[in-house]
C-alpha cells in the first residue's frame, strides 16, 4: 500500500477505492476510536463510494468499543450541528468539492468543529503506530440510526425573523448539484414561505448535473432558471452543502469575495466586531470591515483556521472566498444552508441582492501557479528576500499601498500559488508579476 494518508486543509483526501480504500478508513476509524470514545456519529455526502468507505469506517469505531449513530447522507453542516449537540465525536465521508472520483474522511470534535492540526497529529500518532485499542467481543459497539436534519433546519429558524421573511414570499433557485444539499436547504427554504424551484436536486454521486465545485463556469443552468423565472435569487451548493454561492435576481454570479463582504457588512450593522478570513481573501472585505467600524483579522488559508480564530476571538462572522461562510450564532463551521436563510433575513429588509453587491467596492484579483521541486525550500527563500510590508500569517503577503500579492505553497501538490489585487488591472498584473519572479529567482 504506496499511499499514505495525509491529514490536509480537509481531512484525508484521495481517489476513492485506489489511494482512499476501506483498509485506510478502517484503520484511520481505529486510529479515532483509540483515541476518543463514547457516541460517535458518521454521515456522507452521495458520492458513490461514500457507502463502502462509510462501512469501513464504521467497523473501526465499533471495534474499538464506540457506539455509532448513522446519519446517512446529509451535509457537513448538519452533521456538525447534529455531533455539537447529540454525540462525543464525528466522522463525515466527503471530499466536499472535489471531482466525483475522490473521496475524503473529516473528523469531527465534540464542539462540532473540525479537528485542529494537533487533534489530527495524535490521529496519525496512532495509525502510523498501528496499535489500536481492541475491545472484548462482548464490549464492540452498537449501530443506530438518525437524521440529522430536522434539528439542523429547527436551529436555523430559530436564529432568524421566521414571520417577517414568511411574509415577504422570496422565490429562489436551489442548485445543490446532486450533493448532499438535496433536499435540505430546498425544504427549509419552502419552511421559510419562500417558492422554491430546483435543478440538480436528486442525489447522485455521479454528478450529472454539473461538477460538485460550485464555480460560476459550471452554473448556467442556476443562472438562465433565475432569470427565466423571475427569482429573487439562486443558490448553489458544493458536494457536502457547506458551502454556499449565490446567483442574483438577474442572473449575474455573485463573486465569492464580494459575498463575504456583503455578509460581513450585514453581520457589523447588527453589532460591531471582528470578522476573520484567510490572508488570501479580497481587500474588499476589509473595506467594508473598517467602514463599518469592525476590526479584521486575517488567518491561514483553511476554514478550520477561520473558526478557531472566531471562537477565540467571540468574533460576529467569518469566512472564505470561496462559499465558505461561519455564522457563530450557530455554530463554528462553514454553513450553506445558514448562509442560504441569512441572504432571505438581508434581502427583507427592500434591497435585492445585486443593489447589496454594487455596494461592495470592486477589485482585480488574479492568481497564478509555478510548479517548483521543493515548495518548502522556495518558500522560505521567498520569506528570506522579501523586504517591505511582509505578512507571514501563509505564506509571505506583500503589501502596498495601492494593493497586495501573496505568494503561498500549494496544501496537496507541489506547486507555488501567487495571488495579487489592487484597483486596477494593470497594476494587478504588474503585482502578479512581481510575485512570478520572486519565485523564479529563488527557485531558478
Ligand atoms: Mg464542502
Amino acid at each position: 500500500m504506496s499511499w499514505r494518508p495525509t491529514f490536509g486543509t480537509n481531512g484525508v483526501r484521495g481517489i476513492a477505492n485506489e489511494e482512499l480504500t476501506p483498509e485506510i478508513a478502517l484503520k484511520l476509524c481505529l486510529s479515532l476510536g483509540t483515541l476518543h470514545g463514547g457516541d460517535i456519529a458518521i454521515g456522507r455526502d452521495t458520492r458513490v463510494s461514500g457507502e463502502m468507505l462509510k462501512n469501513a469506517a464504521v467497523s473501526g469505531l465499533l471495534a474499538t468499543g464506540n457506539k455509532v449513530i448513522d446519519l446517512g447522507i446529509a451535509p457537513s453542516s448538519a452533521i456538525q450541528y447534529y455531533v455539537k449537540h447529540n454525540a462525543d465525536a464525528g466522522v463525515i465521508v466527503t471530499a466536499s468539492h472535489n471531482p466525483k472520483e475522490y473521496n475524503g474522511l473529516k473528523f469531527i470534535d465534540d464542539a462540532g468543529m473540525e479537528f485542529s492540526r494537533d487533534g489530527e497529529k495524535e490521529v496519525e500518532k496512532v495509525y502510523n503506530k498501528g496499535e489500536f485499542k481492541r475491545v472484548k467481543w462482548s464490549r464492540t459497539g452498537e449501530l443506530t440510526a438518525a437524521d440529522a436534519v430536522p434539528g439542523y433546519k429547527e436551529g436555523i429558524i430559530k436564529l432568524i425573523d421566521v414571520e417577517n421573511i414568511r411574509g415577504k414570499k422570496f422565490k429562489v433557485v436551489v442548485d445543490p448539484g446532486n450533493g448532499a444539499g438535496c433536499g435540505v436547504t430546498s425544504s427549509l427554504l419552502r419552511e421559510l414561505g419562500c417558492e422554491v424551484i430546483e435543478i440538480n436536486a436528486e442525489p447522485d454521486g455521479t454528478f450529472p448535473g454539473r461538477p460538485p465545485e460550485p464555480t460560476a463556469d459550471v452554473l448556467g443552468g442556476l443562472m438562465a432558471t433565475v432569470k427565466k423565472s423571475g427569482a429573487d435569487f439562486g443558490v448553489a451548493h458544493d458536494g457536502d452543502a457547506d458551502r454556499a454561492v449565490f446567483v442574483d435576481e438577474r442572473g449575474k454570479f455573485v463573486s465569492e469575495d464580494v459575498l463575504l463582504a456583503i455578509f460581513a457588512k450585514s453581520a457589523l450593522e447588527r453589532k460591531k466586531g471582528i470578522i476573520v478570513t484567510p490572508v488570501s481573501s479580497s481587500s474588499c472585505v476589509a473595506d467594508v470591515v473598517e467602514r463599518e467600524g469592525g476590526k479584521i483579522v486575517w488567518t491561514p488559508v483553511g476554514s478550520i483556521h477561520v473558526a478557531r480564530k472566531m471562537l477565540e476571538l467571540d468574533a460576529v462572522f467569518g469566512g472564505e472566498g470561496n462559499g465558505g461562510l461561519i455564522f457563530p450564532e450557530h455554530q463554528y463551521c462553514r454553513d450553506g444552508g445558514v448562509a442560504a436563510a441569512k441572504m432571505l433575513k438581508m434581502l427583507c429588509a427592500g434591497k435585492t441582492l445585486s443593489q447589496l453587491a454594487d455596494e461592495i467596492p470592486r477589485y482585480y484579483h488574479i492568481k497564478e501557479k509555478l510548479r517548483v521541486e521543493d515548495k518548502n525550500d522556495v518558500m522560505q527563500k521567498v520569506k528570506n528576500i522579501a523586504r517591505g510590508k511582509v505578512d507571514t500569517t501563509d505564506g509571505v503577503k506583500l503589501w502596498y499601498d495601492d494593493g497586495w500579492v501573496l505568494v503561498r505553497a500549494s496544501g496537496t501538490e507541489p506547486i507555488i500559488r501567487i495571488f495579487a489585487e489592487s484597483k486596477s488591472q494593470k497594476r494587478s498584473k504588474e503585482l502578479l508579476q512581481e510575485g512570478v519572479e520572486l519565485v523564479k529567482r529563488v527557485s531558478g
